[in-house]
């Protein structure tokens, strides 16, 4: 049910969501590092360092901000994220610029500059990990001005701290991998938990809260494709006849039975057949035109008579049961409960003229008012 494409989208989102807040992080890092370099540049040097670390700062959070409003609802691919990169890795560079000061510091102030970068680049963690390969492009940004000044200083102990920031370089972007892929394993087991809590304790099938998660999932599917979709409702007949004449015990596993029954009628594997409530079921059936939704209804109402359960005070004799269904092409002028809403229509049409039967919507019976329009 996991589709980790979509699971990517919210990873996204979630890069994207605290963006102002990490405009206000960087400030103060920046703040912070502006007021050790004041004694020690000149005016304009350190003007000039803070107007670039400051207007990247600003950059990334407006980007950020563009970006949040342009993710995909559905799917995203891989290449998509390559922007997504490149801005990290800048938003690294606008602080790893400060070590390009080195050569006008002294060795306390690089020092504190190198303990600020190195925190900097362990506080991102958390937040960039999501996507790692976005937090190895922060990291990068960071830390290449810091081994490139040191290569161009030539000189000990600048040189040989060399090897220590690449390791450390390294174990920051192996804890971030870690925590990534702890975090899917986490979301994975918790959609993995919600799948078992998505099922009818009774019949077996999914329960009314999973089939409203998927219905969600296939409109805005049909939406994004074009691909039809249909829905089809049902109802026992007199069931509470049923229920009165033999009892809420055999009612239940009538139930289960007619549940067993519908579901063996659906043969692909997306075909969802849920619960809706009571004894009431629904089956969604994605890229299905109304034909073949229409033989599926079918096939189900024959499947509930074949099993032959007696039903004494039911005018039919045995239970049946009566359906509605509905076809469109997704439009953005409607919402998916619509597709419920209109095929309940259908099915209150079956049960007034005689139960037992299928009936698919249509506009001029079930909505004279505005299908006239
Ligand atoms: P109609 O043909 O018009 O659908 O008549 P009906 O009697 O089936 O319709 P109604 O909605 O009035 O009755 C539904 C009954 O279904 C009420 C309740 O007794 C029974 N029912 C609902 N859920 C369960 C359940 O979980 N177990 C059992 N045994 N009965 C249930
Ligand atoms: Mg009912
Ligand atoms: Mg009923």
């Amino acid at each position: 049910m996991i589709d980790p494409h979509r699971l990517s989208t919210q990873l996204i989102r979630h890069l994207y969501r605290h963006s102002t807040r990490d405009l206000a992080v960087h400030c103060v890092h920046t703040g912070l590092i502006a007021a050790y370099l004041w004694f020690e540049l000149p005016l304009s040097i350190w003007g000039a360092w803070l107007a670039i670390a400051l207007l990247a700062g600003f950059w990334h959070w407006y980007r950020s901000t563009q970006a949040l409003r342009h993710i995909p609802d559905d799917t995203i691919k891989g290449d998509t994220i390559v922007p997504d990169i490149v801005a990290a890795g800048i938003a690294g560079l606008s602080l790893g610029v400060s070590a390009l000061l080195f050569p006008l510091l002294s060795l306390d102030t690089r020092l504190f500059v190198f303990m600020m970068l190195s925190a900097v680049a362990a506080a991102a963690m958390p937040r960039l990990s999501t996507l790692p390969s976005v937090y190895a492009a922060f990291l990068f940004g960071i830390l290449l001005p810091l081994i490139g000044i040191l290569i161009v200083m030539d000189n000990e102990p600048g040189l040989s701290s060399i090897p220590a920031i690449l390791i450390l370089g390294g174990s920051l972007f192996y804890s971030a991998y870690r925590l990534h892929s702890d975090l899917m394993d986490g979301l994975l087991s918790r959609f993995g938990l919600e799948n078992e809590a998505g099922q009818d304790k009774l019949t077996g099938l999914a329960n009314r809260r999973r089939f409203d998660f998927v219905l969600q999932q296939e409109w805005a599917h049909a939406l994004r494709y074009r691909t039809p979709i249909s829905l089809i409702i049902m109802d026992i007949d007199f069931f509470k006849k049923y229920n009165d004449h033999y009892g809420h015990q055999e009612g239940d596993d009538c139930l289960e039975q007619v549940a067993g029954a519908l579901a063996e009628s659906v043969k692909r594997a997306i075909d969802l057949v849920a619960r809706y409530g009571g004894e009431e079921f629904v089956v969604l059936l994605s890229k299905t035109a109304r034909d073949d939704a229409y033989a599926i209804g079918e096939r189900m109402r024959q499947a509930v008579e074949d099993l032959e359960i007696a039903h004494e005070q039911s005018t039919l004799g045995h239970v049946t049961i009566s359906l509605g269904g509905f076809t469109t092409f997704a439009r953005e002028d409607m919402k998916a409960e619509d597709l419920v809403k209109l095929a309940d229509k259908a099915l209150y049409r079956s049960k007034e003229s005689g139960r037992n039967r299928v009936t698919w919507y249509d506009p001029k019976l079930d909505d004279p008012e505005t299908a006239e329009l």
